[in-house]
């Protein structure tokens, strides 16, 4: 499925920096893992260089976290 949704723009933004690039750049949660192993594939020959903001890795563990449990509990959060 391509992310052709124009309407999901306010989904949650995930921080990548490199280092080697110096360079920060804020993805879509849904991308992140996309975006990321692309950059290394061009800019780095595969090696793992641009990752999530270590600052927010944690963050992003919580959001992801609450997103599934949001979807299993979507019964109870039903408003
Ligand atoms: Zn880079």
């Amino acid at each position: 499925m391509a992310n052709t949704n124009d309407a999901d723009e306010d989904g949650p933004r995930v921080p990548i920096v490199c280092p080697a690039c110096e360079t920060t750049s804020r993805i879509p949660l849904a991308d992140v893992a996309d975006a990321v192993e692309r950059h290394n594939e061009q800019l780095h020959d595969g090696d793992d260089v641009a990752e999530v903001d270590p600052d927010i890795a944690d963050q992003i563990a919580d959001l992801v976290a609450t997103e599934l449990g949001l979807l299993e509990d979507a019964d109870e959060s039903h408003s």
